[in-house]
């Protein structure tokens, strides 16, 4: 078969489970031929072996089961940087950017030191503040052993082991702890939301993704515990869905956080809610 055929093949295949059924066939065949996207359109009418063949066919295989192509390759870039991924944990949005950009331009405005994210999962954001500010010192979290091992991966892989790993709900384990920032990407989809896509067939765990009833479990806590955590005039940011904002910052005003901005992320949506405490 020719790529021009194989590409059809998978549009055809994914056409129901993906929105994108030509572009995941193409990346997925690109992985198989270890060609960049843009060789695979110069050369529509080359010749596939039988052994990249029946690679590709099963890559379209799990894709078509409801595999997200980022765990089929085992890798999602984000904020440049390649992530390893795989089965377990939530995979890097860029949607997230926009807490990272946020983030770093905060640590470098008031020369901020410690770092802590909180629910990392993959690391995608203690990782990338770590790399693009390197005199930080930063300190994941999670609960979750899956994300503790992949976490583990993208640290050495990027980051030469230098960020901290703690396994832990929430801030359990840092008692006694401060920090001069806490970031956090917390599961926020309401249990319905969840259930919808687990009925879909979605394939990333609900522990990053189910929030409770109105999603905001897990950031109620977080607000409510933060100033515990956080030094004097530290800064909290959290990733949450446009439509939590505003009931988030109620909270954050209640609970005596100051300066609170709300930030878009590039599709224009209500993405992070930033507040510094006292
Ligand atoms: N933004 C993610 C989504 O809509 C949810 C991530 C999360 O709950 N932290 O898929």
């Amino acid at each position: 078969m020719r790529i021009r055929e194989l590409l059809n093949y998978g549009a055809e295949k994914l056409s129901e489970i993906s929105e994108t059924p030509r572009l995941d066939s193409s990346i997925l065949l690109s992985e198989c031929l270890d060609y960049d996207r843009a060789k695979i359109l110069a050369n529509y009418e080359e010749i596939v072996s039988d052994e990249t063949i029946t690679h590709y066919k099963s890559m379209v295989n799990k894709r078509s089961e409801g595999y997200p192509v980022a765990y089929i390759l085992g890798e999602k870039e984000f904020y440049g940087y390649n992530f390893y991924i795989e089965d377990g944990v939530l995979i890097p949005r860029p949607d997230t950017e926009i807490l990272v950009e946020t983030a770093l331009d905060i640590i470098k405005k008031y020369s901020l030191k410690t770092v802590l994210d909180l629910c990392t999962g993959t690391g995608c954001i203690a990782i990338t503040i770590k790399k693009e500010n390197p005199n930080t010192e930063v300190t994941a979290g999670d609960i979750s052993p899956v994300s503790q091992k992949v976490f583990t991966i993208n640290n050495r892989n990027l980051a030469n082991n230098s960020v901290i790993f703690v396994k832990t709900d929430l801030f359990s384990s840092f008692k006694n702890k401060k920090f001069d920032i806490i970031v956090t990407n917390p599961p926020y989809l309401t249990t319905d939301e969840t259930d919808e896509r687990v009925e879909d067939g979605w394939k990333e765990p609900t522990l990053a993704l189910d929030g409770g009833r109105d999603g905001l479990d897990l950031i109620k806590k977080i607000i409510k515990q933060a100033p515990e955590y956080l030094n004097t005039n530290g800064w909290l940011i959290i990733e949450a869905g446009d439509s939590q904002m505003d009931e988030m910052k109620i909270l954050m005003i209640e609970r005596g956080y100051k300066d609170l901005y709300i930030s878009k992320d590039l599709a224009g949506l209500d993405r992070i809610i930033v507040g510094r405490y006292e």
